[in-house]
């Protein structure tokens, strides 16, 4: 019986928990919340991530570690290498923490980028800016997530106020892509170097957070290869062990690289239902160097992000092949409360059960351009 550790307890770490009592794995989630909702179905402990005791209760207490969470900072992630094996290593970790140094490395694998540019100043913003052309984005190069820590700059006159928005925090200026659409590779790699991908997902973000994903993603047959290949050379670069997700943007039918998240990922809840293992599955296969399992998908999902509040669960439950996930959250605004994900056979088939769920829940806005995918050829 092993025990796997879990630096972060939210609905990841929930998730991952789930998909390891089969295997017969025991889990211990650390988290500085006392209602972190991993700790409703697995034993939680609480310590924040310079408490160096309680960390190294957790880390006598587990065979190997990993996180729900990438921004714990590197030098817990450093000191807990010398307790116990953690996946994915520091390095990795520090890399995807960094939007600088992220970007840096897909364009040194050659995976292009939208324009980009560091900036540590006010006066550097507006240099920026001359370089990388308006409209763009500042985003701070950490801790941004779900959209938080960006501010959209429509010309030379928003200088000030994005420079305000971010709180002076060293950030990268990126050009605004104005992209056909959004796709996600999740691929996982393992302890032995083997690695595999679950077929590209397309996803639509609605005010920066993921809204809804379609895998596979249609008409991605030409793309598909040249996104499990950069992928790979992330994953090899990295000595990556897991699971991670590359976002990327389709534009002029080119793959740019947007962001890469160094864990298990929203986009890829699809697989629970829709893949014979699961994206949890393969990451705990992966830190305990067991053989991975099938990621290919059975048929054609959609998974939709319950944010803020959870809707009515009866038209999904009422739906074949629809399920719902609940992650034992309050709700709040801006939060990942739940998703739900629909399987079918067919693209008729998923219009007709995504178009009765939409009405039922008065959320035809958010399947909207999922029924707009299914159809258009
Ligand atoms: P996540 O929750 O995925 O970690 P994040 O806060 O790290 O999000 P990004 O992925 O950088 O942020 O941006 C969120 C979304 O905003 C993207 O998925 C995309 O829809 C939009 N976006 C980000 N950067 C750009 C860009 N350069 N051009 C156009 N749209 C962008
Ligand atoms: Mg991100
Ligand atoms: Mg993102």
């Amino acid at each position: 019986m092993q025990t796997i550790g879990i630096l972060g307890g939210g609905q990841l770490a929930r998730m991952l928990a789930l998909a390891g009592a089969p295997l017969g794995l025991r889990f211990l989630v650390v988290d500085s919340a006392e209602d972190a909702c991993a700790g409703q179905v697995a034993p939680l402990l609480r310590t924040d991530w310079r408490d160096f005791d309680r960390l190294g209760e957790f880390a006598a207490r587990v065979d190997v570690a990993t996180f729900d969470f990438e921004n714990v900072p590197a030098e817990t992630a450093h000191w807990l290498t010398e307790h116990v094996p953690v996946f994915p290593n520091p390095r990795a970790l520090a890399i995807s923490q960094d939007r600088l140094a992220e970007k840096t490395l897909f364009r040194e694998i050659g995976l292009d980028t939208p324009a980009f540019a560091p900036v540590n100043s006010r006066d550097e913003l507006a240099r920026a800016l001359e370089h990388v052309g308006a409209p763009a984005i500042l985003k701070t190069r950490r801790l941004g997530y779900d959209g938080k820590g960006q501010f959209r700059l429509k010309s030379a006159a928003d200088v000030d106020a994005a420079w305000e928005a971010l709180g002076g925090a060293p950030s990268i200026l990126e050009a605004f892509v104005p992209f056909e659409r959004e796709l996600s590779v999740i691929a996982v790699r393992s302890r032995e170097g083997e690695f595999r991908t679950y077929p590209l997902t397309q996803n639509w973000h609605a005010d920066g957070i993921l809204a809804a994903s379609l895998a596979p993603a249609p008409h991605a047959e030409a793309l598909a290869p040249v996104a499990y290949a950069h992928a790979r050379r992330i994953a090899e670069e990295l000595d990556y062990v897991g699971v991670f997700a590359l976002e990327l943007f389709v534009r002029d039918g080119e793959l740019l690289g947007n962001e890469m998240a160094p864990r298990v990922h929203n986009s890829g809840h699809w697989t629970i239902e829709g893949a014979p293992a699961s994206q949890f599955e393969n990451h705990l296969r992966a830190v305990l160097g067991l053989p991975l399992g099938d990621s290919g998908a059975l048929d054609i999902h959609v998974m939709l992000n319950w944010i803020g509040e959870l809707p009515d669960p009866l038209p999904i439950l009422a739906e074949p092949r629809a399920h719902w996930h609940d992650y034992g959250k309050s709700a709040r605004a801006g939060r990942k409360v739940g998703h739900a994900t629909v399987c079918a056979r067919s693209a008729v088939e998923m219009r007709e059960r995504l178009t009765r769920i939409g009405k039922a829940l008065g959320r035809e806005a958010q399947v909207a351009p999922v029924l707009a995918a299914l159809t258009s050829d």
